[in-house]
C-alpha cells in the first residue's frame, strides 16, 4: 500500500557550497579549532547583524554559558529566564550554581515584560542599586530573553526594566538569527544586539546549521574578546601554556565553520522562503476551524523560523492533532514542557506562570523546512481542516 510521502517538521538544507568548503578544511588538514573558515564565518556573521565582531563556538548552550561567565554570576546568585523555552536556555544558569527564577510569557511566547517589572517591584529590593530577592536575599544579576521561534521579545520595555533595575540582558537568539526591528527605538537591530549579549546557535534544526555550534556577540568589546579568550582554554600565551583564569574548550572547529560559511551565503534566502511559507500557510489556514496560525510582532522582520498553530480551547487536543498528522506522515510536534515543572528546577522560583501553560497545551509546530513545496503545505493544512468535528 502506496503511504503519503513523509513531510519532516525542519531539516537541515545543503544547496550551496557545503560539500566545497568542508573538503577544502579537510584537504589543508584544518579540521579544529584553528583555520580561516573560522573568522570568515565570524565576519560574515558580524556583518550580517551590523556589528563589529562575533566569537564562534560550540553550540548555543556555550554561548550561553559564556555570556553568564561574563556577566560575572557566581554561586548564590539569581538570573531571571522564561520556562516557556528549549531547556538549554536555563541549564547555563545551573552550571553557575545559580537560581533561575522563571517568569510567564505575553502572547508573542517571549518573556512577559508587565510581570518582569512586576517581580522587580514586588517580589525584589533594592541595596545599593543592586537588586535583590527579598524571599532568599539572592542577588539578580542578569536575565536571560528569548526569542521564541524567530519571534522579537518585547526588548523595548524588557531593556527599560533592566536599565531601572540595573540588571544584565543576554538575549538567547538561537531561534532568531536575522530577526530585526524596523521600527521604533531598535529600528534596524537585530535579536541578540540589543542587549548585553546575544547567543546564537547552528544546531541541525536552526535556520542555518554547521551540525552543532554557536556563537556569541557582545555590546562591549572588551567582554566579547575576553569570551573568545574563555572559550579556547584561556591561553595567556601561545608556547609556554601559562593561564591566569579557568578557561572552557568551548572554540568551534574548522569543519564546522566551513558549513557555516556556506550556510551563511544562502542565509537570507532561507529566511525569503520562511518567510514566503509562512504567508502561505496563513492563506491556507484562514478558515481553518480547529486553530490558527500565530504572527509574529508587529513592527518587526522575523525569520519565521518555527509556524505555531494554536488550537481553540474545547476542540482536538495538541497530542491528538499530532497524533493525526503522525498518521499521514506529517511530523508536528508540541511545543516545550515548561521548564519550572522539570525535575531539576521544581525547587526554583516561579512568578505568577499563567499564559505559558496555556500555550503549552494549545500549540504545535508544523513543518517548517525551507525545502517545504506548496502542494506539503496544502496536504498540512487539508489535514488539519479535516480534524473539525
Ligand atoms: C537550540 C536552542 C538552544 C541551544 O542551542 P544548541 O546549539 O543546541 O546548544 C538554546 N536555547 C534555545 C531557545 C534553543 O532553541
Amino acid at each position: 500500500m502506496a503511504t503519503n510521502p513523509f513531510i519532516p517538521l525542519s531539516i537541515p538544507n545543503f544547496e550551496g557550497n557545503e560539500e566545497k568548503y568542508v573538503l577544502d578544511a579537510v584537504r589543508q588538514g584544518w579540521v579544529s579549532t584553528g583555520g580561516a573558515y573560522i573568522t570568515t564565518f565570524e565576519k560574515q556573521l558580524a556583518e550580517f547583524l551590523h556589528i563589529p565582531a562575533a566569537v564562534m563556538c560550540q553550540s548555543g548552550t556555550s554561548a550561553l554559558h559564556l555570556a553568564l561567565v561574563e556577566c560575572g554570576v557566581c554561586p548564590g546568585d539569581s538570573v531571571v529566564v522564561p520556562t516557556l523555552t528549549f531547556i538549554a536556555a536555563v541549564n547555563p544558569v545551573k552550571y553557575q550554581f545559580a537560581h533561575p527564577v522563571f517568569m510567564d510569557c505575553d502572547d508573542s511566547l517571549c518573556m512577559d515584560p508587565v510581570k518582569l517589572r512586576e517581580y522587580c517591584e514586588t517580589e525584589c529590593e533594592r541595596v545599593d542599586g543592586k537588586l535583590y530577592d527579598k524571599k532568599n536575599h539572592s542577588r539578580i544579576k542578569a536575565v536571560i530573553v528569548v526569542h521564541v521561534f524567530g519571534n522579537m521579545a518585547d526588548m523595548e520595555r524588557i531593556m527599560d526594566i533592566a536599565d531601572q533595575y540595573g540588571l544584565q540582558v543576554i538575549e538567547d537568539a538561537t531561534e532568531a538569527l536575522g530577526t530585526k526591528y524596523l521600527e521604533g527605538r531598535y529600528a534596524g537591530q537585530y535579536a541578540g544586539t540589543i542587549g548585553d549579549y546575544g547567543a546564537y546557535s547552528f544546531n541541525g534544526n536552526k535556520i542555518i546549521t554547521t551540525g552543532g555550534g554557536g556563537a556569541v556577540v557582545a555590546r562591549d568589546a572588551k567582554h566579547l574578546e575576553h569570551i573568545k579568550y574563555l572559550s579556547t582554554q584561556a591561553k595567556d600565551d601561545p608556547l609556554l601554556y601559562m593561564h591566569h583564569e579557568i578557561g572552557y574548550n568551548y572554540r568551534m572547529t574548522n569543519v564546522q565553520a566551513a558549513i557555516g560559511v556556506a550556510q551563511m551565503e544562502e542565509l537570507p534566502e532561507f529566511i525569503e522562503r520562511k518567510q514566503k511559507n509562512h504567508e502561505v500557510y496563513k492563506e491556507l489556514l484562514r478558515d481553518c476551524k480547529i486553530g490558527k496560525l500565530l504572527d509574529f510582532r508587529t513592527g518587526t522582520s522575523a525569520n519565521k523560523w518555527f509556524y505555531s498553530f494554536e488550537l481553540y480551547p474545547d476542540g482536538i487536543s495538541a497530542d491528538q492533532a499530532i497524533e493525526k498528522l503522525a498518521q499521514e506522515n506529517i511530523q508536528a510536534r508540541a511545543i516545550w514542557g515548561l521548564i519550572h515543572e522539570q525535575r531539576p528546577y521544581r525547587e526554583d522560583t516561579a512568578y505568577r506562570i499563567q499564559r505559558a501553560a496555556v500555550y503549552r497545551e494549545r500549540i504545535i509546530n508544523l513543518p517548517c523546512s525551507t525545502q517545504l513545496t506548496y502542494e506539503q503545505m496544502v496536504r498540512v493544512a487539508d489535514l488539519l481542516g479535516s480534524l473539525w468535528q
